[in-house]
């Protein structure tokens, strides 16, 4: 499917912004933040329509956010699960690496939901697992 088919399915508009968001996200696989996005589209596209993007993307359960907890940036990756389920499940493992400083979705390690005591309500669980990715460790 290509990002056009993808926007469709959203219901977005297609802009020259939203297709190319969308594929910087789909080929680098990992969260990105938007100042790596504003470094990347310096000249096409400024802050405000790349949050204005992300913004949209967050809306419609394309992307959800990490927050990086070294300093706070708000991290966007593109959801894994079905494009029919809006708002499922985000609840699996983010892995950052300590080399490269990349995160990462482990979509395949699912997060149990704790039980927390009365009174309070969870609404997402954040848990940063930390270490060298695949890349890093085979690459020594
Ligand atoms: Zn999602
Ligand atoms: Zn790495
Ligand atoms: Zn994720």
């Amino acid at each position: 499917m290509d990002s056009t088919n993808i926007l469709a399915e959203k219901r977005l508009k297609v802009t020259p912004c939203r297709i190319d968001v969308l594929n910087y996200l789909r080929r680098c696989g990992r969260a990105v933040g938007q100042p790596e996005l504003q470094k990347f589209f310096e000249g096409k596209y400024d802050r405000v329509t790349l949050y204005r993007t992300l913004h949209t993307f967050l809306k419609v359960d394309l992307v959800h956010t990490i927050t990086n907890n070294d300093n706070g940036t708000i991290m966007y990756a593109l959801c894994n699960h079905s494009m029919h389920v809006a708002n499922s499940n985000h609840n699996h493992l983010h892995f950052k690496c300590l080399k490269c400083n990349t995160i990462t979705c482990l979509n395949e390690i699912e997060l149990q939901n704790f039980i927390l005591p009365q009174g309070y309500n969870l609404k997402t669980l954040q848990i940063i697992a930390i270490g060298e990715c695949p890349q890093c460790t085979f690459n020594k």
